[in-house]
C-alpha cells in the first residue's frame, strides 16, 4: 500500500498554489514532477563529483564514471535486461526511436520493405519511420484501431507480408491510455521472423516492465516521465540487434581507434553513445528509478489503476462528457471533450482554477483524425494524485459547464 501523503510530502513542486488555489497536476503524461532525493542527486553531483566520464585518471572522473555506469546498472535490473551492454542512454524516448528507425533502416531495409506501426501513435513513433521511408524507399503500414481505441490485433495478422522488417508500437497510448497487448504482438511478429519496437514512454512510469517477458527487441522510455530529470533517456536493445546495427552519430566515446584511414568503433553499448553522455542526468535517473522502485511498481500500478478507474466514473457523470479511449485494459490517461466547449478553452479556464491538464493533439494528429477531432483535454495521473483531485477536476469542469 501506498502512503500517498508522504509520498507528497517528497514532491515539494506538490504544494505550491496557481492562481492562489491548490495546485492540482495532472499532466504527468507531459512529464512528471521530481521527487527531493533526484533534485538533490543533481546539486550534489555538481557541488561534489562533476568530472567528464570514462578514461578520467582523476578522483572526480572517476567517481562520476562510477555513479553513470552504477545508473546503467539500475536500469538493466528495472527492465530485467539481460546485461548493461543492452541498456543505450539517449536524450529520451524519441532520440531512442530515431536511433532504430535510421540505423536499422539502413542495416536492415531495402526499398519496398515495410514496418508496421498503429493508428495510435505518437509522432516520435511515425516521423523518424517516414524519414526513413524517404531515405530507403520503405513503406508505412497502420494498425488500425476500434471505437473503444484499441487496436485490432486481427488486422494486424494481416498487415504482415514477405517485406515486413520491424514493427514499432507504443505500449500505452498517450491520448487513449489503451494498454497494448505488447507481449502477445511480439509474440505474432517474431512467428514472421520480425523484430518490434516498444515505445514504452508511457508505460515505463505506471507498469512492472520485464523486457526478457515480453521478448521484445527493443525498448524505449524517457527519464522526464518516470520522475527523472530532462534530457535524458534509454533505449534497450537485444544485443543481437544492436551488434548488427550501424552506429547513429560518430564523435568520441564510441569509437575504438581513429585514424584517417579507418576508424573502428568501441563495444556495446558506448558504439551508440557519441559524446560526452548526460553523466549527471544518468545518475539521477537512477535515483528516481530507485524510488519508484521502492515503492514497488506493483504497488504504483494498482494505486493508480484505481485512480483511472474512479476518474473515469467521475467523469463519466458529467453530462454531456465524451471520453476518448475506454479500452478494457487502459491506464493513468483520461482525455475527454464537453458539450462543444473547445478543448483549450477549457484547459485556460481550468488552469485558472489551479488544474493542470493538456489540450490539444497531444503530438498524435493522426489519431484525431481517427477521432474526427482536432484535440481533446487530457487528464493524466500519477501514484501523487488523490480522489480529492480528480474531484477537484470533476467540480471544475461542471463549473466551467455552467459559465458555457
Ligand atoms: N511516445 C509517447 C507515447 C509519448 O507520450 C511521448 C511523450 N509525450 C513520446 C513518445 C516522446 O517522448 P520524449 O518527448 O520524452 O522523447
Amino acid at each position: 500500500m501506498l502512503n500517498i501523503k508522504d509520498i507528497r510530502n517528497d514532491f515539494p513542486i506538490l504544494s505550491l498554489s496557481v492562481y492562489g488555489k491548490p495546485l492540482v497536476y495532472l499532466d504527468n503524461g507531459a512529464t512528471t514532477q521530481k521527487p527531493r532525493a533526484v533534485v538533490d542527486a543533481i546539486t550534489n553531483e555538481y557541488y561534489n563529483v562533476n568530472a567528464n566520464v570514462h578514461r578520467g585518471v582523476h578522483f572526480l572522473s572517476q567517481k562520476a564514471t562510477e555513479l553513470h555506469e552504477q545508473a546503467r546498472e539500475t536500469i538493466h535490473t528495472f527492465i530485467h535486461a539481460k546485461s548493461t551492454s543492452e541498456i543505450v542512454f539517449t536524450r529520451g524516448t524519441t532520440e531512442s526511436v530515431n536511433l532504430v528507425a535510421t540505423c536499422f533502416s539502413e542495416a536492415c531495409m531495402n526499398e519496398g520493405d515495410e514496418v508496421i506501426v498503429s493508428a495510435m501513435e505518437h509522432h516520435s513513433n511515425i516521423v523518424p519511420w517516414q524519414m526513413a521511408a524517404q531515405r530507403r524507399g520503405i513503406r508505412l503500414k497502420v494498425i488500425p484501431i476500434n471505437d473503444k481505441g484499441e487496436l485490432l490485433l486481427d488486422e494486424y495478422r494481416k498487415l504482415f507480408t514477405e517485406r515486413t522488417r520491424i514493427v514499432s508500437v507504443t505500449h500505452v497510448s498517450n491520448v487513449l491510455g489503451t494498454v497494448n497487448p505488447v507481449k502477445e504482438m511480439v509474440s505474432i511478429a517474431h512467428e514472421h521472423g520480425v523484430p518490434v519496437l516498444i515505445d514504452g514512454a508511457q508505460s515505463a512510469p505506471h507498469i512492472p516492465i520485464d523486457v526478457q517477458d515480453l521478448d521484445c527487441d527493443f525498448f524505449a522510455f524517457s527519464g522526464h516521465k518516470i520522475y527523472g530529470p530532462t534530457g535524458i533517456g534509454v533505449l534497450y536493445g537485444k544485443e543481437e540487434w544492436l551488434d548488427r546495427l550501424p552506429p547513429y552519430q560518430g564523435g568520441g566515446e564510441m569509437i575504438q581507434h581513429v585514424s584517417f584511414e579507418k576508424t573502428t568503433f568501441n563495444e556495446l553499448p558506448y558504439k551508440f553513445e557519441a559524446g560526452t553522455p548526460d553523466y549527471v542526468g544518468s545518475h539521477a535517473l537512477a535515483v528516481a528509478i530507485d524510488y519508484v522502485s521502492a515503492l514497488g511498481m506493483d504497488n504504483i500500478h494498482q494505486y493508480e489503476r484505481q485512480l483511472t478507474d474512479y476518474a473515469m466514473s467521475k467523469l463519466q457523470q458529467i453530462e454531456g462528457m465524451r471520453i476518448y479511449g475506454t479500452a478494457d485494459d487502459k491506464d493513468a490517461v483520461i482525455s475527454f471533450l464537453v458539450g462543444n466547449i473547445h478543448h483549450l478553452d477549457m484547459g485556460t479556464l481550468l488552469d485558472r482554477l489551479g488544474i493542470a491538464v493538456r489540450t490539444g493533439h497531444h503530438c498524435a494528429e493522426p489519431l484525431m483524425h481517427r477521432l474526427g477531432i482536432e484535440g481533446t483535454v487530457r487528464a493524466s495521473l500519477a501514484f501523487y494524485n488523490t480522489r480529492e483531485e480528480i474531484d477537484i477536476l470533476a467540480d471544475g469542469i461542471q463549473r466551467l459547464k455552467q459559465m458555457f
